[in-house]
């Protein structure tokens, strides 16, 4: 039984930071942002996440927790993750579980950013959709009347999909994948050679110089759009959405991209174009991952 000081607490591991918090009555408080550090390991993740929620007030009564990568849902365990190397077979629910001494239930980070979303009614509960994240890869959710769908485990991994049967090298082991086409590298990647400057620049920077219509990235922004728009096509073809729904790091820049995307799609099919923009929230993923321990522990 839950009383006023049990905590549904939320956990949204990324490659790079760590957001944690919990419900309250009325929304949700992130109460930490910690640096994941993936080369320590799990182990020490853990332990920093442990100190923050026994520093906290009350107790955990369950706790949810969205990562990036490859989830096994039914044993629990993170399976494998591109953005967090090394971090194989590792058994996050029972370790989570024994530290907070709760009910634990994990999934994959584009599943928990999704059931806040659902949640907050910004995906509608009737009709089949989809959510994609873009951003370090592309992330991807199916919705069918409110639930997610997950296949025998795994559906949604979008970002896999082959695009170019011999292109470029991808760090799951298959060739061409999507996310070598349309996530933060490619774009980085599309800058470099239209600028023809070998130096990095991160997404932030080329949206910065697309904002003053530089041609190099406005041409960058192009080239992205252009393999947005040819996944679309085939996401739309295997499953006749209602809609997409796209987020994720790199759809603050969308103004810059979408439109060729949507030109590109054109291009290959007759669809009519249903492309909408999630409102960026970096506390969404950890919502999620409260509001899915709370519906599915207990
Ligand atoms: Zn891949």
């Amino acid at each position: 039984m839950s009383n006023s000081f049990s905590l549904h607490w939320g956990i949204d591991i990324g490659g790079t930071t760590t957001i944690l918090g919990y419900l309250k009555p009325g929304g949700f408080e992130k109460i930490a942002t910690l640096n994941t550090d993936p080369p320590s390991g799990p182990d020490s993740l853990l332990m920093k996440i442990n100190q923050v929620i026994s520093e906290a007030d009350g107790t955990p009564c369950s706790a949810g927790a969205g990562i990036a990568g490859l989830v096994d849902r039914s044993e629990g365990l993170l399976v494998s993750s591109p953005n967090l190397p090394g971090w194989k077979n590792y058994p996050l629910r029972a370790k989570l579980s024994d530290i907070l001494n709760c009910p634990v239930v994990i999934d994959n980070d584009c599943n928990v950013f999704a059931i806040q979303a659902i949640e907050s009614s910004s995906i509608p509960d009737s009709g089949l959709w989809l959510m994609i994240t873009l951003g370090t890869g592309i992330g991807g959710t199916i919705i069918h009347d409110g639930s997610i769908l997950y296949g025998s485990g795994y559906a949604g991994e979008f970002g896999h999909m082959a695009v170019e049967a011999t292109g470029k090298i991808c760090l799951c082991g298959s060739k061409g994948c999507w996310e070598r086409y349309a996530a933060s590298e490619a774009l980085s990647n599309y800058y470099r050679k239209q600028s023809c400057n070998d130096s990095y620049h991160s997404p932030k920077e080329i949206a910065h110089l697309a904002s003053i219509t530089e041609y190099a990235a406005l041409s960058a922004f192009n080239e992205f759009g252009k393999w947005l728009g040819i996944g679309l096509v085939n996401l739309y073809h295997c499953f006749s959405p209602d809609g997409v729904y796209l987020a994720g790091g790199l759809i603050g820049a969308s103004e810059f991209f979408l439109e060729s995307a949507e030109s590109e799609f054109h291009r290959r099919c007759a669809f009519s174009w249903n492309v909408n923009v999630l409102p960026s929230n970096s506390d969404a993923g950890a919502e999620g991952a409260a509001i899915m321990g709370r519906n599915r522990t207990g």
